[in-house]
């Protein structure tokens, strides 16, 4: 499941995971998890280099239940932590890196194994698992993203948080190692006239349907 921030590709992933019995990754969580790391170490973010020197050092462990999916670095819990403003408007610039992307690569496909997993993100269908069953581009109107998105998020400024997706979305596309791209062989679903529940059926028909066929 991939596609572009703000798009509902978590909450849709945890509910057809739920749904099918399926285990859940995501990502995303993985490269906040680094970022964080990054910040509490005082390590310029907007440094390539600097990064790329500390990206094996971090030891992140991502838990895969859709119910309650966990991301520790170390002993701490940062499931909080990776949400802040802070990681948020870092986040990119460290995901751009291609030493950091090469190490959680490795890790993403250790955590897929044989699959039963549904996994988010940006380059899911394209680079981390371009042999999966099923995948799924999510879209949505940036506004719809930026409405959703505040509504999660306590005293968020609609138009703030609409810049922000749009300019993460920018970096994510933009970058050369592994960007934001549509695979050619995925689903593209435009989730802003539906519903979460409508859009989890839809991809879990998608599923059902490739099952059947295999
Ligand atoms: O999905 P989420 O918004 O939490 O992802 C945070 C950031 O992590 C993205 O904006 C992107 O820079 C990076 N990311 C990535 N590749 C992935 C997943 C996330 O580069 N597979």
């Amino acid at each position: 499941m991939d596609g572009t921030s703000g798009s509902g590709k978590s909450s849709t992933s945890r509910g057809v995971a739920a749904r099918l019995g399926l285990r859940y990754l995501d990502t995303g969580a993985m490269f906040r998890a680094m970022t964080w790391w990054m910040l509490e170490r005082g390590i310029d973010v907007d440094d390539p280099g600097a990064v790329a020197a500390e990206a094996d050092a971090p030891v992140l462990v991502s838990g895969t239940d859709p119910d309650a999916p966990t991301i520790t670095v170390g002993e701490t819990d940062v499931a909080g932590p990776i949400r802040s403003p802070e990681v948020t408007a870092a986040v990119s610039a460290v995901s751009a890196v291609p030493e950091v992307r090469a190490r959680l690569l490795l890790e993403q496909r250790d955590i897929i194994g044989d699959g039963d997993i549904v996994v988010e993100g940006r380059d899911i269908g394209t680079v981390v698992a371009p042999d999966a069953d099923v995948k799924v581009y999510l879209t949505a109107d940036p506004s719809a993203r930026a409405t959703r998105r505040t509504a999660e998020m306590v005293g968020a400024d609609v138009h703030a948080t609409q810049q922000d997706l749009l300019r993460r979305d920018t970096i994510d596309s933009g970058r050369a190692t592994a960007p934001l791209a549509m695979a050619d062989d995925a689903h593209h679903i435009d989730t802003t006239p539906f519903t979460l529940e409508e859009v989890v059926d839809q991809v879990v028909a998608l599923v059902e349907k490739a099952l059947s066929q295999s």
